[in-house]
């Protein structure tokens, strides 16, 4: 048997050093490795991570443009004002914080001026709707300008306000009248014909499916079944996300 010197016992540690130093560095590789994968693995999740919160802050950035703004419409009311039922209306009105236009009668007016108050204190906008619902014709214009004016009058003597809006009868106007009478007409693009059906359900069907962003209404308010269908139909149509505003908001704004 070999005898160990001391040489030999140099060697032997010296390579038990070398494979040692070996082992450690391939582990301390290994790790980096490891630490460098799922240090990716982490940071592509972070990344994942942070696009998405960046999406979802965006997003909350936009949705207030998009969806936290309600769709704009308009309800109005023609004809009146009736002694009961535009009574009627204004209490439905004002339970569920819902503005109207109101196109009145000056005949109606006079009759009733205490419904006009009412109106202006309760935000509604009053505007003109001639004094006998006359329908303008060429042959009547003058009588038809006179109408306005005596409307506009019986309107400001009880609300101190000038009237700026007219909602012609049967929708005929002359586009003169607007500069000569500085007021702006105001037509409907939703209208369940109210005045030739007691139904009100038939109405409130009328309204709800054809009204659309920017929808003006047209109602009459002196019809029980017209008041059953404008309070029905602005509970659906809240319900589906539309603001009810008076009409300068759809006109103007
Ligand atoms: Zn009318």
């Amino acid at each position: 048997m070999k005898e160990f010197k001391w040489q030999d016992w140099l060697i032997i540690i010296s390579e038990a050093v070398i494979v040692l130093f070996l082992i450690w560095g391939y582990k301390n590789i290994s790790a980096e490795k490891i630490d460098t994968w799922s240090g990716k693995i982490i940071s592509s999740v972070n990344e994942k991570k942070s696009t998405k919160d960046k999406g979802a802050q965006d997003g909350q950035e936009n949705l207030p443009e998009e969806e936290l703004t309600e769709k704009k419409i308009a309800i109005t009311f023609d004809d009146g004002p009736h002694p009961v039922y535009t009574e009627k209306l204004l209490d439905g009105l004002k339970e569920r914080d819902v503005k109207a236009t109101f196109f009145v009668l000056g005949e109606k007016v006079k009759a009733n001026p205490e419904i006009i108050e009412r109106m202006q204190k309760e935000g509604h906008i009053i505007g003109n709707h001639t004094y006998t619902h006359i329908q303008l014709r060429s042959s009547n214009r003058e009588k038809f300008r006179d109408e306005l004016v005596l409307t506009n009058q019986a309107i400001s003597e009880i609300t101190g306000q000038e009237v700026q809006y007219v909602r012609p009868p049967y929708g005929t106007w002359d586009k003169k009248l607007e500069e000569e009478m500085n007021m702006f007409p105001v037509l409907w693009n939703v209208d369940p014909n109210d005045w030739c059906t007691g139904n009100a359900d038939r109405v409130t069907r009328g309204i709800v499916d054809k009204t659309k962003e920017n929808s003006i209404i047209l109602l009459h308010d002196c019809y029980q079944s017209s008041v059953d269908a404008a309070l029905a139909s602005i509970d659906i149509l809240q319900e589906r996300g539309f603001q009810f505003v008076t009409v300068e908001e759809i006109l103007f704004e």
